[in-house]
């Protein structure tokens, strides 16, 4: 006889799925998603069975059910959830750059639930194209003749360099030569588009003269690029849009520009730093454009091109348009977002970035005042929160040098002893919210800069301090 007791057995799939907890779960979540997570739950207590240390409480209905419901809710919770960006940085590519007004979101919905004349003209019941739907409003804004809509600005300047320079060169100027994150490389897109390179001038300084003698023969198209992301400062000497086109129109070629972030309106008279507009750089010459839908425009992910008829005639003739175009949803959140421009004086209300932009210090300092103690107390006694001056930037490589003056709470642990790993604690209580909140790590703080906490969310942040505590006060 063995010295061990009779030792205990896990049940067969079959019975453990008979519990009446077990039916319920399968109701909720389906039965083969059901099995997955009970399977997997023996495979965790095989070892345990094997050994002889299974325990009836271990094995009881419930306690398989509760684990299976664990299991489950985790395999169903969304991936993608809201968070709240308090980084400081407005336009955050890794947290999705611009929030939409709430009109782009009610025609989303619709969009989404209802059928829609996406690519039919209900003037005349035929076929329309998709690009009508904002055709008329690009232009307005923009002063350009046509428009066309793709996928984002990296897919806008593919397609246009495919469309006009395949297998031809283009002239750019070596100190435009950017990379944006993630990969866009305008060498790179360049030779994809199968577009040869030539770059002119040197680093710091290019002249007139450097994009007069590159034009060849197989010249197809002159090209500047908005240096976005960086600033190049010092002895420096850039040809202006006007100049360049200047030199292309008088050799029969088109310029074309990729603003990146592009503008619809000065933003400096909101006192914001000055970035050229679209319309200005058509007007300057400019035969095609290319910006972002969700950086300065305050729009969806979207790549616009606007410019001459027949350029952008040619553009969508191309093969890749069809590869790159957008769907219903980009559509319908940017026809209510470009139609707010039509009223300027309403759009540092309405435009939900351009509202941002605007916050004044003062506020977020009011409201960093008002929001220290409760978050002090869920802080406990290791840390120390107290209201700063912070700087926000508006983010997606816009203006990088311009900050925007603004207020938040600074967070430090009031022991210098493992400060980094205290922080770092910090941060990951923070993250492990059910609704993430995503400061900044400098100068041995945790920074939440209040720009981007809007007055109707106060609440939702406040709610989740117990839970901030919570977290905290469990050992690590
Ligand atoms: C941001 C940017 C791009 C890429 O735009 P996406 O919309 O992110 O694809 C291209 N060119 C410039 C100059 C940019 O600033």
């Amino acid at each position: 006889m063995s010295a061990v007791p009779h030792a205990l057995r896990l049940p067969s799939v079959d019975r453990a799925l008979a519990a009446p907890a077990m039916q319920a779960l399968a109701e909720r979540y389906g039965q083969g998603a059901l099995t997955d997570a009970l399977r997997a739950e023996f495979d965790a207590l095989r070892p345990k069975a094997l050994a002889g240390q299974l325990t009836a409480e271990a094995i009881a209905d419930d306690t398989l059910a509760a684990a299976c419901e664990r299991r489950l809710a985790a395999r169903f919770a969304p991936r993608l959830v809201a968070v709240f960006n308090l980084t400081g940085t407005v336009l955050h590519t890794n947290l999705g750059r611009a929030l939409l007004p709430d009109e782009a979101a009610q025609s989303v919905l619709r969009a989404l639930t209802a059928p829609a004349n996406l690519e039919f003209d209900l003037a005349t019941g035929g076929r329309g194209d998709r690009d009508d739907l904002v055709d008329g409003l690009l232009r307005e804004l923009t002063g350009a003749e046509a428009a066309t809509v793709v996928n984002n600005n990296a897919a806008a300047v593919l397609l246009t360099l495919n469309a006009l320079a395949a297998r031809k060169e283009v002239i750019v100027s070596r100190g435009e030569l950017v990379e944006i994150g993630g990969a866009f490389r305008i060498p790179d897109i360049m030779s994809r588009a199968g577009a040869k390179l030539v770059e002119v001038g040197t680093t710091n300084r290019t002249h007139a003269k450097d994009y007069a003698e590159a034009v060849t023969a197989r010249t197809a198209l002159l090209m500047k690029v908005h240096t976005s992301n960086y600033a190049v400062s010092g002895f420096t000497k850039t040809v202006s849009e006007a100049e360049v086109a200047a030199i292309a129109h008088e050799r029969g070629l088109p310029l074309a520009v990729d603003l990146g972030s592009g503008t619809l309106v000065d933003m400096a008279q909101w006192g914001l730093p000055h970035e050229p507009t679209v319309r200005a750089v058509v007007a300057a010459g400019a035969d095609l454009v290319t910006f972002s839908g969700d950086k300065l425009l305050g729009g969806p992910q979207a790549g616009l091109i606007v410019g001459h008829k027949d350029l952008i005639a040619k553009i969508k003739k191309n093969p890749l348009k069809r590869a790159l175009r957008v769907g219903k949803l980009t559509l319908a959140a940017l026809e209510p977002v470009l139609r707010l421009y039509l009223a300027p004086e309403h759009l540092a209300e309405r435009l939900t970035t351009l509202r941002l932009f605007t916050r004044p210090r003062e506020q977020m300092q009011a409201q960093a005042e008002r929001l220290l103690p409760a978050v002090q107390q869920a802080l406990g006694a290791d840390f120390e929160a107290s209201v700063a001056p912070m700087s926000s930037q508006i983010g997606s490589g816009a203006l990088p040098v311009e900050t925007l003056p603004s207020a938040g709470l600074r967070i430090a642990p009031r022991e210098a002893r493992r400060a980094g790993r205290r922080l770092a604690r910090l941060e990951a209580a923070l993250r492990g919210l059910p609704r993430p909140v995503i400061g900044r790590i400098a100068d041995q703080s945790l920074w939440l800069d209040l720009r981007c906490l809007e007055a109707h969310d106060e609440a939702a942040f406040t709610a989740q301090l117990p839970a901030l505590q919570a977290a905290l006060a469990a050992r690590p």
